[in-house]
């Protein structure tokens, strides 16, 4: 499954957050088949309202919501890529992630120590990024070494030579102090240096974590919410707003209550679920559905995924024997309350191999054992 790693500073709210994601987790389904593989791994399910949407159509019986892992990555310091405090270990574990979620913060409290004394986004985010280019730095310099040694047939050279182009690029990005992903790299380039597992080269979330008066305007009147935004849209970026305690102490109160104090906050939840959702769309993961009495079910699939490959995902037999898939848009399925008024309608698609899944397709497949 693909996941992404919570980083940050130390006391910016990490733990926090990922205890709230994974507690929230928890609450929500009682018969979701929620685990955690290890103390610092959780999976969160991605809420839907579509789910219940299609689920009244077809008359469920249960709901199956798509999910992701986060990983709570032990905390990064000045140094890390020197190999201070956990470096190597949070570098390792970072390495592995397919997304990375930096918690940023943005809260003001005397009582919580920030470990550089002064509460400044934008200069919490250097330190962490920089760790994170220096420690590319060194993957990508031990590379080029090795790519120049030694005999090659020509194959091998050829291939070498576009690696060694791609790296070339990328170390100019890091050394100007940019993240690899601003390097502009060619298709077979981006391919060549996929293995590594640059850190610096993955999609980027900002979580900017905030006092509770900051979720109703999503951070408006908060000036390091402010700064963290327009950094982040000269990088690219997206900020997602949130309250790491907020989320915590909601799971500690009956839900009366917690809707209560939601509601004089003038808010619909913590921000969580906002960045569950910006998280999977980050990660490149769109969805479709299956519905049926038995169940409706999201399943997650990449942008670009072909109707085989989707089926794939549910089940491998599924793939190798592909027919074809009777496809019905989500907004057509609900607009004529199922698949015999979308056939009616005429909506209902029949789609081969070749056809690309997209984001809703509510999907039947056909296929050979
Ligand atoms: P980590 O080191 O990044 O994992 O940070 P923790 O999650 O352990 O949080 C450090 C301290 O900050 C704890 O005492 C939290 O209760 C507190 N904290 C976390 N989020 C917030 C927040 O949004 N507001 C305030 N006031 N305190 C918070």
């Amino acid at each position: 499954a693909l996941q992404a790693g919570i980083v940050g500073l130390p006391n910016v709210g990490k733990s926090t957050l990922f205890n709230a994601l994974v507690e929230n987790g928890k609450a929500q389904a009682a018969n979701f088949p929620f685990c955690t593989i290890e103390p610092n791994v959780g999976i969160v399910q991605v809420e839907d309202p579509r789910l219940q949407t299609l689920s009244s159509i077809s008359g469920s019986k249960e709901i199956i919501p798509a999910t992701v892992e986060f990983v709570d990555i032990a905390g990064l310091v000045k140094g890390a890529s020197k190999g201070e405090g956990m470096g190597n270990q949070f570098l390792s574990n970072i390495r592995n992630t397919d997304a990375i979620c930096q918690v940023v913060r943005c809260f003001e409290d005397d009582d919580v120590i920030h470990v550089a004394g002064k509460v400044d986004p934008l200069d919490d985010i250097d330190v962490i990024n920089l760790e994170l280019a220096l420690a590319d730095l060194d993957v990508v310099s031990k590379r080029q070494d090795r790519l120049k040694k030694g005999k090659k047939t020509s194959e091998q050279a050829e291939k070498d030579e576009v690696e060694l182009a791609a790296l070339d690029k990328i170390q100019v990005a890091l050394e100007a102090g940019k993240g690899a992903r601003s390097a502009v790299l060619t298709k077979d380039e981006a391919l060549s240096v996929k293995s590594l597992g640059l850190m610096t080269l993955k999609p980027i979330i900002y979580a900017a974590n905030v006092m509770e008066d900051d979720l109703a305007n999503q951070g408006a009147e908060n000036k390091h919410v402010q700064a963290l935004r327009k950094r982040a849209a000269e990088e690219g970026v997206q900020v997602v707003v949130v309250s790491a305690k907020v989320e915590a102490e909601l799971n500690e109160l009956p839900k009366e209550e917690a809707r209560e104090w939601l509601e004089s906050l003038g808010v619909k939840d913590g921000g969580l679920s906002s960045l569950v959702r910006a998280t999977y769309s980050t990660l490149g993961l769109q969805t479709y559905f299956t519905t049926g009495e038995k169940e409706t079910r999201a399943w997650t699939i990449r942008k670009g995924f072909t109707a085989p490959q989707a089926a794939g995902v549910i089940h491998t037999d599924f793939e190798k024997g592909f027919i074809r898939a009777e496809t019905v848009a989500f907004d057509d399925y609900v607009k004529y309350k199922g698949t015999g008024g979308a056939k009616e309608a005429g909506v209902l698609r029949l789609e081969g191999k070749e056809y690309i899944v997209q984001e809703g397709d509510v999907l039947l497949f056909r296929f050979n054992v």
